[in-house]
């Protein structure tokens, strides 16, 4: 059993408060020799029942957790995580962060989401690393022009920042970046998003569940979900874990690429696809490379992190797998459109690669709403772009669950929009959505 709340009331947990870094704290711990720094989060028994079980322990369980305890007063909760915190997409991915979609609904979750971004480090009293450094998504043909215009005009008028840059000027933005008519894809202009970024993923996953902690939210490790219980009237009951039991009448699964795995033990069936999509990372080098590049059309994304490292985005596989590991081909076709964009990276050695389940919808939009079955939420569907939607959907799906109903900016990505034919066509509009 895990702890008992101060009045020693069974299903209330103690709240330890927040252990606040700031200068000062680094300070006075570096004098005592940094030993009594105190675990980030604890390790507790699974309860026999909770108010609420998140399944899934990435950046969206963990910070619907934190918001569930935080907005919702909903302190009775536990994230059920079957590896470690982060291990999933959330660890795996390359940290693009934006909001310049084109539907108007997902313009206005992802921006959302960005809202968020920008305070969130103060928020968890933890730093993401949120850097808003520019992402540039680069046009190749006169056909890709035209939709990147789009895109910017459509932003603007929902009031987002978005710019057309010509090539001179998005060299002038990147300046490692080749833009000479000797390109198999000539780069014919890029569309900017200034307040686009990256931040550091572990770090989303690690203050959030750090936060939750505070809340008193229980936070369980190598507990993997292998059933889910429902009464006969069939709302949700428990759910059976390799830890045991746990009861709890609301739960929400925020699994990526499994859930439909998960979703399947309560007898439904979710239009998603699960691919493994792929990214490598380069030896470390000075910092050279200033911003964010996307480039659909040959397929290749890169940043620099700050420990140097070039973070390279490739391809999905072409059929579905959950290996979290990818093809060959994919990795190498990335590098032939990095180095071709960017001769002077052609000498770098790769350091690592590795790949991660995406959950991928066919209007390549998410699902973020109740399901048919009562007492059960979904949050799936971000495909190869929800690190960026980590806060936003987070914050939505603790709503939901909350309130029993959507946020009007969730509303819109339910699940009976494949039934009815409300698609939010993100697959057109982005081909891929980093
Ligand atoms: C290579 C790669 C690059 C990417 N690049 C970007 C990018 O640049 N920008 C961007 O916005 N997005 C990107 N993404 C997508 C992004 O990583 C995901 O959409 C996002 O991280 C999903 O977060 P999550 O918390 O929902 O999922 P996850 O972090 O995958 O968390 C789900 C968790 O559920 C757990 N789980 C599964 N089944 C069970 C079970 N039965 N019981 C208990 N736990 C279970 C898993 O172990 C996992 O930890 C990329 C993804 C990959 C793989």
């Amino acid at each position: 059993m895990g702890e008992v709340g101060a009045g020693g009331r069974r299903g209330v947990h103690s709240v330890r408060p927040l252990q606040r870094f700031s200068g000062f704290g680094l300070l006075r711990h570096a004098f005592r020799g940094h030993r009594d720094w105190r675990a980030q989060w604890r390790a507790p028994e699974p309860r026999a029942a909770y108010d609420a079980v998140i399944v899934g322990g990435g950046g969206h369980g963990l910070g619907a957790a934190y918001y569930l305890a935080k907005e919702h007063g909903m302190r009775n909760i536990a994230v059920l995580e079957r590896g470690w915190l982060g291990g999933g997409n959330t660890g795996r991915n390359t940290a693009i962060i934006r909001s310049n979609y084109l539907c108007e609904e997902s313009e206005a979750i992802y921006e959302h989401a960005l809202t968020l971004w920008e305070g969130l480090s103060r928020d968890l009293n933890y730093n993401v690393m949120f850097s808003q450094r520019g992402v540039l998504m680069l046009a190749h043909s006169v056909h890709e022009v035209g939709i990147s215009k789009r895109h910017v005009f459509a932003n603007r008028l929902a009031g987002i920042d978005s710019e057309w840059l010509t090539p001179a000027e998005a060299k002038a933005f990147c300046p490692p970046l080749r833009i000479d008519g000797g390109l198999r894809y000539p780069v014919l202009g890029a569309a900017l998003q200034r307040r686009a970024g990256i931040a550091r993923h572990d770090a989303v996953a690690w203050g959030y569940a750090r936060a939750a902690d505070a809340l008193g939210v229980d936070i369980i490790q190598n507990c993997e979900v292998t059933a889910i219980r429902r009464d006969t009237r069939g709302a949700v009951t428990a759910v059976e874990t390799t830890r045991g039991t746990i009861r709890a009448a609301r739960i929400g699964v925020s699994a990526a690429g499994h859930t439909s795995v998960v979703m399947a033990m309560a007898g439904l069936r979710i239009p998603i696809e699960s691919y493994p999509l792929q990214a490598l990372v380069s030896e470390p080098v000075k910092p050279v490379f200033p911003c964010v590049v996307m480039s659909n059309t040959i397929h290749a994304y890169i940043s620099q992190s700050d420990k140097g490292e070039l973070v390279i985005g490739a391809g999905t596989d072409a059929y579905v797998s959950y290996s979290q590991r990818g093809a060959l081909w994919v990795t190498t076709e990335a590098l032939a459109a990095i180095t071709e964009l960017f001769p002077i990276f052609r000498r770098l050695r790769m350091l690592r690669a590795w790949g991660g389940i995406v959950d991928v919808t066919r209007d390549r939009s998410p699902i973020l709403g109740k399901t048919p079955v009562k007492g059960l939420y979904v949050n799936c569907g971000w495909g190869t772009g929800g690190f960026k939607a980590t806060p936003g959907a987070a914050h939505l799906l603790a709503w939901t669950i909350a309130k029993d109903e959507p946020h009007p900016i969730n509303a819109p990505f339910s699940l009976e929009r494949f039934r009815d034919g409300r698609m939010i066509d993100e697959a057109a509009a982005a081909g891929v959505a980093h």
